[in-house]
């Protein structure tokens, strides 16, 4: 059975169809060649299940998204006071190639402006390991798999980089730079250069958003404390100039890439990617935006809403006789939002329910956001279409009614009711 949570994903493609402004990054030649119609989407929650929709196979270049990853490794190297005193973590308003350093420091104003990222880079490269084999020894770890690099877009920015070049001499000159600026460049572009998909992105992202766990294997990849400073600067400074903007709408941590695509973190929920190469003027992807802005209103994922307990849906299963029938219960409780029903709709996939009859109690449900109402309804069509009977306890009335292909539809019943018919 296809999860209803990924026929929602289609639909956000679908439904962002007509968002065709913008153009593919120029700057870097491989990048204007991209097929401006290649779109992808992925979800990773906390228990490191994978939703992903579109072009899910296709596989771009990291790009700044790699910024974040690489500013976790100076943290382990430096320590959070360390790091602090080498760059800060003010959002500068800035474009993010922009030549400048902050007037008062000289330090970069932040690691996710290429400034930082340069200064980034060169930290955490060594005598004995290069930054770019540590990076990508990290990629590996955080998506578990052996993640390479795109070796034309890694050549066609070498090629073109004069401005990051630029950056690099400036650090150099103020004392922010030990070493060959021109190796530092080349490191650092190859650590854009890596090579992902929405999936991976998704599966780093949801690391972050537990913690510094990856959910998959377990590792604790970043610690705590250096998780929460992470996703504070990618929150103040992770779209750049357009920040402020980001925060109010879409209201998540965030890192965008020029190849055009974003990731962003829920702390403790999920982790979302978007890719889509058409970028706007601060370098952000145009459709990717309008997914993550849809992405967050459906799934209530703004930081600043009033914060939902995020424990699962699903309070209990009982198999019980109901009517001289034997029946699955489903006891639901507390606010429905994206990551408590996914819980429910993976174990209602992984193992179906074995009766006929299945009954949701939703009698201790509080509220149920759109997203939730929806999935939860598709989710009983498609066991209506199974053959099960459905039974729905819900006083409130937050499922909709409908009916399945062959026109039927559920039952709703009376939490008394229920409470007589199980003896
Ligand atoms: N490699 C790109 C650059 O340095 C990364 C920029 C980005 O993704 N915003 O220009």
């Amino acid at each position: 059975m296809r999860s209803p949570i990924l026929d929602y994903l289609d639909t956000l493609i679908a439904e962002t169809q007509h968002v065709v402004e913008g153009q593919p990054a120029d700057y870097i030649p491989e990048l204007a060649a991209a097929d401006p119609e290649k779109v992808a989407v992925a979800l990773c929650t906390v228990n490191g299940t994978v939703y992903a929709s579109g072009d899910t196979d296709h596989h771009f270049s990291i790009q700044s998204m790699s910024k974040p990853f690489a500013y976790a490794l100076a943290i382990e190297d430096h320590g959070l006071a360390g790091i602090r005193d080498l760059i800060g973590v003010e959002p500068s308003g800035e474009a993010f190639n922009e030549l400048s350093l902050d007037p008062e420091t000289g330090r970069p104003r932040n690691p996710m402006i290429n400034a930082g990222a340069i200064a980034t880079h060169a930290l955490i490269s060594s005598e004995e390991t290069s930054g770019l084999d540590r990076i990508l020894e990290f990629f590996s770890r955080l998506t578990g798999r052996d993640v390479g690099l795109d070796d034309a877009v890694a050549a066609s920015e070498l090629a073109t980089a004069d401005r990051n070049l630029g950056l690099a001499y400036l650090l150099h000159a103020s004392g922010q730079l030990d070493g060959d600026p021109q190796v530092s460049v080349e490191g650092y572009v190859q650590q854009c250069a890596a090579s992902v998909t929405v999936a991976d992105l998704a599966l780093m992202a949801s690391t972050l958003a537990n913690g510094g766990v990856q959910p998959h294997s377990g590792e604790r990849l970043l610690c705590r404390e250096s998780t929460r400073h992470l996703l504070s600067v990618m929150a103040t400074c992770g779209m750049y100039d357009a920040a402020g903007d980001w925060l109010t709408t879409v209201g998540i941590p965030a890192k965008s890439g020029v190849a055009g695509g974003i990731i962003g973190v829920l702390p403790g929920q999920i982790g979302v990617a978007v890719f889509s190469p058409r970028l706007d003027r601060h370098g952000n992807s145009v459709r990717g935006v309008a997914m993550m802005e849809r992405l967050s209103e459906d799934l209530g994922l703004h930081l600043m809403e009033a914060s939902r307990p995020a424990r699962s849906a699903l309070r209990e299963t009982l198999r019980v006789t109901v009517e001289d029938q034997p029946a699955t219960v489903y006891v639901l409780q507390g606010d429905l939002v994206l990551s408590s029903i996914e819980a429910l709709v993976h174990e209602l996939i992984e193992s179906p329910p074995s009766t006929d009859l299945v009954v949701f109690d939703m009698a201790r449900v509080d509220e149920v956001l759109p997203v939730a109402r929806r999935t939860s309804s598709e989710m009983a069509a498609k066991l209506l279409d199974e053959g099960h009977r459905i039974i729905i306890v819900d006083p409130e009335s937050t499922v909709a009614d409908f009916t399945d292909s062959r026109g039927r539809g559920i039952e709703r019943w009376s939490p008394e009711r229920l409470e007589s018919a199980l003896g």
